[in-house]
């Protein structure tokens, strides 16, 4: 397999990083997962704008102009001949010794990438999945798509360990998005997720589910709301770049709705199916 390094597409086991690199001693970079679908990248515009905008917001200056950036993952997905996958590429602050916590002056930056091979899980789409609830202990930057992922990995783990899918995540009963995903739940019709706020991570999918939303003319809310409201919802749906817009159909063991796919969630589907042919063909 081939990896990114830098600015180079190198073999996997010819690629090293120092242990002075802050990415692993502080978790300090940020990164990005890119569907690639028949070898071209789905929705590539946002995610670059993400990928900018955290860096942004964590005074990170990128070493790379974008056009270079999005050469060099093309690059990377053409050497591993990626048809159907995804792409992920993370950024660190670079290298710095002494360790120390402040950010430090000219450093490099350290881009890292390498990709993954697989086709969308249809049956998945139909059948949903189920879900777990618990504690949202992250930090308050969470709308930055930093590599600080203990909380979401802690969360993750929870449902891994009774075999469920996802992790919502709840403060204090007000509930945020999943472990590695945005939630949306639909009541009577009506559409309903966490608002943009430092809370929640700014979801490609989440805005892709948004336009075909809007396109159908469902009406939405975006607007928190409470544990006792996620399980009254007739649908609940779990969104992100490796599951799409996919069903939840239990929740802590208890079915949403009827426990099968609702009727939004399958309008939604039809239109995100609908998007990914636009910009990816058949
Ligand atoms: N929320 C969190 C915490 C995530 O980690 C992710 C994806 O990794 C998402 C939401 C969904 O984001 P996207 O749709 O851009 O994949």
């Amino acid at each position: 397999m081939k990896v990114l390094v830098k600015d180079q597409i190198i073999n996997s086991a010819d690629a090293n990083v120092s242990i002075s690199d802050r990415g692993y001693q502080f978790g300090d970079g940020i990164y990005e997962v890119i569907r690639v679908l028949n070898g071209k990248l789905f929705t590539e515009k946002e995610h670059m704008d993400r990928f900018y905008s955290s860096a942004e917001k964590m005074d990170l200056v990128m070493p790379y102009d974008r056009e270079k950036l999005t050469t060099l993952i093309y690059d990377l997905i053409k050497a591993n001949n990626v048809v159907d996958g995804h792409v992920y590429f993370q950024l660190t602050r670079g290298v710095q010794e002494p360790r120390n916590h402040a950010f430090p002056d000219n450093v490099e930056a350290v881009l890292t990438g390498h990709t993954k091979i697989y086709k969308r899980d249809l049956a998945m789409l139909e059948e949903g999945v189920s879900t777990v609830t618990a504690d949202d202990v992250r930090w308050l930057r969470c709308d930055i798509k930093t590599l600080n992922l203990i909380g979401n990995c802690m969360a993750k783990t929870k449902a891994a360990k009774v075999g469920a899918e996802e992790a919502i995540l709840h403060r204090d009963g007000l509930v945020t998005e999943c472990s590695a995903s945005t939630l949306l739940i639909v009541k009577d019709g009506v559409v309903k997720t966490h608002p943009l706020t430092n809370l929640v991570l700014p979801g490609i999918t989440r805005m892709v589910i948004m336009d075909a939303i809007a396109d159908a003319n469902i009406p939405v809310k975006e607007e928190a709301f409470m544990l006792d409201e996620l399980f009254q919802a007739d649908e609940a749906i779990l969104a992100s770049t490796g599951h799409d817009a996919t069903p939840i159909i239990e929740i802590d063991g208890k079915p949403v709705g009827n426990g099968k796919r609702g009727p939004i969630t399958a309008e939604i589907q039809r239109r995100y199916d609908l998007r990914i042919e636009q910009e990816c063909g058949k």
